[in-house]
């Protein structure tokens, strides 16, 4: 039996099941007499002390562990704890109805993450899983339950269960946990981004896995293709192996060509950046043999908190990427808040059609004092490094126009107070909107480069929502209309003598990427995990062969004969351990080159 989910985490792993069941407390509805209601109200108190003694320590364990940004997830838990309508919400149940603290508390929580859950907003909806989190952790120590502990796993396990809480995902020991299932959850939930930044491969919103797996069954989980396979046969077993050793092997090979220019046959040289999420992964960009960041999602850094993050504090981050870089260069891309990325601080209002509504640097130019704080921080950083910035969701020249005012402002001033800095920063624009590939040309006039967002161009230009499951085997990177627009977009550039990046998820696939680099592209921005496997398939590939196809491409009516056309000719140049990635776990055999 193979279950469908969301891939959460790379990788493939192969064990016996460990299910473990919802901690669910029972608990009751007690009176409390008069005379033993402060002792309550203490015990509550106690109850969250401990808990937030709790948090701290895995706070700081991670914060050794993964770093200063994804410890934050745990400042968040630590505020849910400290929140004073909630504390003195439960007092008050406590006193005025003479009722046991932990019922009060169950039910103050309960209403505070229905809140959540009916939201529309899948980042918002997933913070309900902290509160929740946090609530089974107090109750844990006000009713004295035993901790659901997974440290004294006798052999290495995947563990099967309906939700993790990030701490839980946190804390899982590494070498005993080989992958996760969970029945809920998205890509964005925290515990999905502690899982990659610790490695486990995962797969979420697995419908009815808790239903679907036993005690004493094996499970095969697919981190890449989001599925699961329940007690495989001898035959699929073996496919199993066979990709664990493809992987290994294909490591291998991969490790080797790390210091290797990402250069076709025939000389055509492609910058090859990494796309970072959290600062602190910046040596993984070097260890994966990137030959810079092409994409710094800096938005990061105002999601999981509670106020604005200073100028200081951005600074410093920044500093340390440009510094961990070592004078190869970054380009950091102004907040794109908004959209799926909410911060609640800014007192964002609900919006029909966030995708649609006030993002990127719509919002950017909406909260100019925010928005110059940023700008100032990065060039702050560039007097450690080689800094480029660029706009998202650039939609008009005029949009333009305006962020490029407001940045010479901050260089007048940084200028005037002494402080270092590069003046010139090259200033680019990302790609994303379809008007901003039909002004390719008028906004060239005003940008040192462009870097396709293809995640959001393609949603736009096909009218195809990136997050709606229901719509993805629709959302189509290969559609003829998105390849049109690339090559619009790289003429546009081109004539008046700028570069051309792709930055989306389209690049990190190693044939769609010999495909952007026919239509010109010069430089590509992928995850640290894609960056060896795209720059072995452009090592391998011609650019003049790749040129007449991407000609091809653009003439094909439909997404379907480009497909063909991908898998037949660019798959012929590729390395044979590149075929991996073609092994589709939920279709033995199917063999579907460019969408894996
Ligand atoms: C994109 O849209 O392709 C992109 C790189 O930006 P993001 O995924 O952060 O929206
Ligand atoms: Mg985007």
């Amino acid at each position: 039996m193979i279950l469908q989910g969301i891939a959460a985490s790379p990788g493939v792993a192969v064990g016996p099941v460990l299910r473990l069941e919802p901690e669910v407390f029972a608990v009751r509805e007690t009176e409390i007499e008069a005379s033993l209601l402060e002792a309550e109200i203490t015990s509550f108190k106690g109850a969250l002390e401990a808990s937030r003694r709790d948090l701290t320590a895995i706070r700081d364990g991670i914060a050794a562990e993964l770093g200063e940004d994804e410890a934050r997830i745990y400042d968040a838990h630590l505020m849910i704890l400290d929140d004073p309508d909630m504390i003195q919400a439960v007092e008050r149940g406590v006193r005025d109805r003479h009722r046991n603290a932990a019922w009060v508390f169950a039910g103050v929580m309960s209403s505070v993450a229905a809140r959540f859950e009916n939201l529309a907003d899948e980042y918002l909806r997933e913070r309900r899983s902290d509160i929740l989190d946090c609530e089974r952790r107090v109750l844990r120590h006000l009713l004295g339950a035993d901790r659901r502990t997974l440290g004294d796993l006798s052999e290495p396990m995947v563990i099967v269960a309906h939700d993790l809480g990030p701490s839980e995902v946190a804390m899982l020991p590494r070498g005993k946990v080989l992958a996760f299932v969970l029945e809920v959850g998205g890509r964005t939930s925290h515990g999905a981004i502690v899982a990659r930044g610790r490695g486990i491969p995962a797969v979420v919103s697995v419908k009815g896995a808790l239903q679907s797996v036993h005690s004493g069954d094996r499970a095969a989980v697919d981190g890449f293709a989001g599925t699961v396979e329940v007690n495989p046969d001898e035959a699929r077993a073996t496919f199993y192996r066979r990709r664990l050793e493809k992987l290994r092997l294909q490591a291998g090979a991969l490790q080797a060509m790390m210091a290797q220019p990402a250069e076709t046959l025939d000389g055509r040289r492609i910058e090859l950046g990494a796309n970072l999420e959290l600062p602190s992964d910046a040596p993984m960009a070097l260890e994966a043999g990137a030959d810079g960041i092409g994409l710094f999602r800096t938005e990061f850094f105002y999601l999981n908190r509670v106020d604005l993050p200073s100028e200081e504090e951005q600074y410093q981050a920044y500093r340390g990427v440009c510094e961990s870089m070592a004078g190869k260069p970054v380009i950091f891309r102004t907040m794109d808040l908004g959209g799926d990325k909410v911060a609640s601080y800014l007192g964002m209002t609900h919006e029909t059609n966030p995708f649609l509504g006030l993002r990127g640097i719509r919002l950017a130019l909406a909260s100019p004092e925010m928005f110059r704080t940023q700008i100032r921080a990065i060039y702050r950083a560039s007097a450690h490094g080689r800094v480029r910035m660029m706009f998202p969701m650039v939609s008009s020249v005029e949009e333009l126009a305006r962020a490029l005012e407001l940045r010479d402002s901050v260089l007048a001033d940084l200028a005037r107070e002494g402080i270092a800095h590069d003046p010139t920063v090259e200033t680019g624009i990302m790609i994303e909107t379809p008007s901003a590939v039909w002004m390719a040309d008028a906004l060239a006039k005003h940008s040192a480069f462009f870097s396709i967002g293809s995640n959001d161009l393609i949603q736009y230009t096909l009218a195809m929502d990136r997050d709606n499951e229901r719509l993805a085997h629709l959302y189509e990177p290969l559609d003829p209309a998105v390849l049109r627009s690339i090559d619009h977009t790289v003429k546009a550039a081109h004539a008046a003598g700028r570069w051309v990046g792709v930055c989306g998820e389209m690049a990190g696939d190693p044939h769609t990427a010999a495909l952007l680099v026919g239509l010109g592209v010069d430089e590509l921005s992928v995850s640290c995990y894609d960056l060896p496997r795209v720059k072995a398939a452009l090592r391998s590939v011609r650019h003049d062969t790749l040129r007449a196809l991407a000609q091809e491409a653009l003439a094909c009516p439909s997404a379907a004969p480009v497909r063909a056309l991908v898998r037949e000719r660019v798959d012929a140049m590729m390395p044979s351990y590149l075929a991996i990635d073609r092994e589709r776990s939920s279709k033995p055999g199917a063999n579907d080159a460019a969408t894996s």
